[in-house]
């Protein structure tokens, strides 16, 4: 069973008996909005996306899972940043919120992106506050609405839950400028703060076992959906997981290629895993 809002975000529920997991794709979306000007090409554009990531945990709900995908492009709206991570300069205007731009902000990697890349800006002047506003009304509350809604129901029925923030990496491009990515895979937890250690552990060394190279929190340790949601002290456990583009993707064409396939079954064994997983510390805790 799907649930969707339009232009928004779909959510896929379990298909057989439910379970505490919840897997989202926060930056797959790619239905950009008639008024969403920009004066950077298209094509550069949608490299920005976590092209293909909805697709490789389409099996999250055969294994009880729900998986929560958005519609909407993440250069319109990152809802992996704090509502206010915004930079003054770029608004024309007053918002009805204090801004708080963190240095993401200042790089042009806040909340309403302005640098598609160093030195690729997304706009030719500045942006009216209305719009800031209207694109925080229509995708980024409706989005942590449903995380919200679709983690309390999990928590409350189960006592707990396991959340997977799903993204992809470029493989040339470190943050802090360093050489390529040497790794596959980059799991993130805010160092040890938003899930227990067992989880983490528990990707790791699937991804290991399959024979790829796993790092933890570097050079991505997760931002905003996990600095909200993840909550172990209550029993909510959330990690990033970051997948390297090349494994199954042309970076420049976007399209898939030969590794596609052979990720998709080894994402379908990890989300098999946490489901199996999820199911045994629900019993042991109900066992409590
Ligand atoms: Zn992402």
């Amino acid at each position: 069973m799907s649930f969707v809002i339009d232009d928004v975000l779909v959510r896929n529920d379990p298909v057989g008996p439910r379970l505490p997991v919840l897997f989202d794709s926060p930056h797959s979306g790619r239905i950009y909005p008639d008024d969403f000007r920009v004066i950077c090409p298209h094509p550069l554009l949608r490299q920005a996306e976590d092209t293909h990531v909805e697709e490789l945990f389409a099996t999250a709900p055969d294994h009880g899972a729900t998986l929560l995908c958005a519609l909407f492009p993440r250069t319109c709206i990152d809802v992996n940043r704090a509502v206010d991570d915004i930079d003054p300069a770029m608004i024309d205007g007053d918002l009805p919120l204090r801004l708080r731009p963190t240095p993401r902000s200042t790089l042009g990697m806040g909340l309403i992106r302005a640098m598609l890349r160093p030195g690729v800006p997304l706009y030719d002047g500045k942006l009216p506050a209305s719009v800031v506003a209207d694109r925080i009304d229509r995708y980024y509350r409706p989005y942590h609405a449903q995380m919200q809604m679709a983690l309390d129901g999990l928590a409350e029925r189960f006592g707990a839950v396991w959340h997977v923030n799903c993204h992809s990496m470029p493989s040339s491009l470190r943050p802090d400028g360093r050489d390529p990515l040497a790794v596959d895979f980059v799991i993130g937890d805010r160092d040890g703060t938003t899930s227990e250690p067992g989880f983490v552990r528990l990707v790791a060394e699937t991804l290991r076992g399959l024979g790829h190279r796993v790092a933890i929190n570097d050079p991505y340790k997760g931002v905003e959906l996990l600095a909200r949601y993840g909550e172990p002290a209550r029993g909510r456990h959330s990690i990033q997981l970051e997948i390297n583009r090349r494994l199954y993707m042309n970076e420049e064409t976007l399209e898939r290629h030969d590794g596609f396939a052979r990720l998709k079954g080894d994402i379908d064994t990890l989300i098999r895993r946490i489901a199996d997983y999820a199911g045994q510390r629900v019993l042991h805790r109900a066992a409590e």
